[in-house]
């Protein structure tokens, strides 16, 4: 069963980005305001995410890396309504098949914190050790793929692995911008991220600055017949000249959307110059029973019911936005 939960882990935790990505939305799942993150070689070696949110209660601790270990899903039918990210139970259990893992909570009614370490699902001593500790959960995942030789193969190099847990984070802070984030190297005392709790706009320009040279377009929550998208902001001028940015939520996931960034890059194209490209963030909002619910930890790209015609109203406001502000 090792073998069979190693290979299953393979196929959602390709990358240490990727188990930045679960803890961090395990962080914001449990209500946190603030998440920080310490990374050493790339996170090969060491990612610790630490929330201030409800914490795990002691006796959960115990199972808390086991598989199908969920707190968020308590009848098949809520997931249609899903407001949680998680909901499988899948994403610790996984990580502690290919990492040695770590786990520090504290609740709001425990007067002190439990700690405990976990290896292949199961939690390594018989039971959680009390410890100090502030309410809410420090996860530690080291040695990433330790037993798994071939997958540490494929790794970056720890920079461009540090860079990808950078742009990971960076997007979940401007979304989700009422919380603050950090996320520094272990022996730095400097933040590469470093949120403050602004808004959208002030998010943005914290988080994507060197980028976004002129100012900001936003065309606040807008509903339509066709969609209901809600709010985003655009700019025409992306500092970065090698490719379009564009931040793409949908029902709060990060995703990649191939017809949406095309569309928005042929009609961009008319308003800036061809070394320029643009910096776009939207944020849709379209029911559930109108997506593609085959929700893959690793698919990013989703698709959605009149998707045409989404991407349609979409593109023409930000256009008559461009065209306001060329004048
Ligand atoms: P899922 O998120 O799909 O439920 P995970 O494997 O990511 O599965 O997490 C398992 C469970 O551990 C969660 O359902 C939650 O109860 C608990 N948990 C994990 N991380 C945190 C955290 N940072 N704060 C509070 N609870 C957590
Ligand atoms: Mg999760």
């Amino acid at each position: 069963p090792i073998v069979v939960n190693r290979i299953a882990a393979g196929e959602v935790i390709i990358r240490p980005s990727h188990v930045v990505k679960e803890l961090i939305e395990n962080a914001m799942d449990a209500n946190s305001s603030q998440i920080d993150c310490v990374v050493k070689e790339g996170g090969i070696k060491l990612i610790q995410i630490k929330d201030n949110g409800d914490g795990i209660h002691q006796n959960d601790l115990i199972i808390a890396c086991k598989s199908h270990t969920t707190s968020k899903l308590h009848e098949l039918e809520d997931l249609k309504n899903m407001t949680t990210y998680g909901f499988r139970g899948e994403a610790l259990a996984s990580i502690s098949h290919v990492s040695h893992v770590t786990l520090q909570s504290k609740t709001s009614d425990s007067i002190c914190a439990y700690r405990a370490a976990y290896n292949n699902g199961q939690i390594t001593s018989k039971a959680p050790h009390p410890c100090a500790g502030n309410k809410g959960t420090v996860v530690g995942v080291e040695d990433l793929f330790y037993n798994v030789p071939l997958k540490r193969k494929t790794l970056r190099t720890p920079r461009e692995e540090y860079e990808q847990i950078v742009s990971v984070m960076r997007e979940y802070a401007v979304h989700h911008h009422s919380i603050s984030f950090t996320c520094k190297k272990l022996d730095s005392n400097t933040f590469d991220i470093k949120t403050t709790g602004k808004d959208l706009k002030g998010a943005i320009l914290q988080l994507y600055g060197s980028f976004v040279f002129t100012s900001l377009l936003f065309i606040p929550k807008t509903t339509t017949e066709a969609c209901c998208f809600e709010t985003f902001v655009t700019n025409p001028s992306y500092g970065d000249a090698k490719s379009t940015k564009l931040l793409l939520f949908v029902n709060h996931r990060a995703v990649e959307n191939r017809a949406m960034k095309k569309s928005i890059e042929k009609m961009y194209s008319q308003y800036i110059p061809q070394n320029m490209h643009p910096f776009v963030y939207i944020s849709i909002d379209v029911p559930l029973r109108n997506i593609d619910v085959n929700i893959h930890p690793t698919k990013k790209h989703v698709s959605f019911l009149s998707q045409d015609k989404v991407i349609d109203t979409i593109s023409t406001m930000i256009e008559e936005e461009l065209a306001k502000w060329k004048d």
